[in-house]
């Protein structure tokens, strides 16, 4: 069986007109031979309409309850496709979760599938139906609900795509591809047309918001070939393959960056042995992501500065844990809200000398200060003054050739 997942974001099913586009885009698929699943997500700002509904009623309200009710977005719509694919003389219906069943572990709210029964879909396909199922939901061993993270929908989907060994899954969303950088930033930004796992992994999780990253992660592990596209549109969109699948020679992938980062800096830390432990222990436990970090010896040699960056969100609550905390001295406490990290992501940087004197050299030529910097195998961060983000972003768009991507 030639089969092959097809999966609608939000926007892709936000009204009954966007249902009946596709509709249309399902037919076609039927058309090619395929023995289409489809996985859906909820109809667009539906889950966030729900979910403070729960928020309003009670500020404690049971999570079991909550998966209740967030699951209800693709029950919805699943069975809107699958209505009017019988209208237009399909055979289809739509799957919940527990249906088929879509067995999950962990914790409400943020539950992996860790199994997908195959039999009943491979029935219902076998006898020439096309099965609509939701994504973001399953079931967990005490028979009850479950939902992934938000945004979940997209792994629902590639492990469907596992589990039903398809050909490949496609995830039909509203843009019409991963770009070079953010097309919303900056003009120069260009569709890509093949990009890996590793490099689209750290994209996704540094801020191009077009896939979940966990759903990426799923894809990496299990080899399953992706493509993202847009349902509005007829053009190719990106294809999420292996390293070893991509000829282009681009070193430089893509450039992405966040806008809702914190750099806190300790002055005249006390230096001694487990004095970076010390501070970052009771983040840890109150699961504060720290990302960037640098360590300056004085001048005097007995004290140390600190910086780190976190979220944003964590701000308050990082402050609170660094000022009460007793077993570091230090100075002084700085806080500054007004940065963003430029990352620069492509797996060829492995094999190619210079790409970092390139990304520094580029930024001082535009008289760009960078304030901390963190590398790993595939990408270099730079943290620097959002003001610059822009200008930042061109820059390198424009010394790694991003415009000549294929
Ligand atoms: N409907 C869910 C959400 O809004 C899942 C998804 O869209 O992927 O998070
Ligand atoms: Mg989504």
């Amino acid at each position: 069986m030639k089969i092959i997942v097809l999966k609608f974001g939000g926007t892709s099913v936000g009204s009954l007109k966007k249902i009946g586009i596709v509709s249309k885009i399902i037919i076609s698929y039927v058309k090619k031979k395929y023995k289409v699943i489809v996985v859906s997500s909820a109809m667009s700002g539906v889950t966030n309409e729900l979910l403070s509904k729960t928020k309003k009623l009670a500020s404690n309200f049971p999570n079991e309850e909550k998966d209740v009710i967030l699951s209800t977005g693709e029950q919805i719509s699943c069975a809107l496709i699958s209505g009017k694919l019988n209208a237009l003389g399909y055979k289809s219906r739509s799957w919940l979760g527990w249906q088929i069943p879509i067995l999950t572990r962990g914790n409400y709210s943020s539950s992996r599938i860790i199994k997908i029964q195959k039999s009943k879909i491979l029935n219902y396909l076998k006898k020439g139906g096309i099965p609509i199922i939701t994504g973001f939901q399953g079931i967990n061993s005490d028979f009850r609900i479950t939902t992934l993270e938000r945004g979940g929908s997209d792994t629902s989907a590639i492990l469907c795509a596992k589990f039903f060994n398809a050909e490949k899954c496609i995830i039909y969303t509203d843009v019409k591809g991963v770009y070079t950088t953010d097309p919303n930033l900056t003009n120069s930004a260009k569709k890509i047309s093949k990009i890996s796992y590793e490099e689209m992994l750290e994209m996704a999780s540094l801020g191009a918001k077009v896939m979940q990253p966990a759903s990426i992660q799923e894809a990496r592990l299990n080899r399953v070939e992706v493509d993202v596209r847009s349902t509005f549109s007829k053009k190719k969109g990106t294809n999420i393959t292996q390293k070893k699948n991509i000829l282009s020679k681009n070193t430089i992938r893509g450039i992405s960056f966040t806008k809702n980062d914190a750099k806190i800096t300790l002055i005249g830390v006390k230096d001694k042995p487990g004095i970076a432990a010390s501070i970052f222990k009771p983040l840890f436990e109150n699961s504060i992501n720290v990302d960037m970090v640098v360590q300056n010896i004085s001048a005097g040699g007995k004290e140390t500065d600190l910086t780190f960056t976190i979220r944003l969100e964590d701000l308050n609550k990082t402050r609170r844990l660094v000022e009460n905390n007793k077993t570091i001295k230090f100075k002084e406490l700085i806080i500054n809200k007004n940065v963003s990290k430029v990352s620069i992501v492509g797996v060829g940087m492995i094999t190619t000398p210079g790409v970092t004197f390139r990304m520094f050299k580029a930024l001082a030529k535009k008289k760009i200060n960078i304030e901390v910097i963190s590398t790993s195998e595939i990408k270099i961060s730079v943290l620097i003054n959002k003001k610059n983000l822009k200008k930042s972003v061109e820059i390198l768009h424009q010394e790694f050739k991003l415009s000549n991507s294929l």
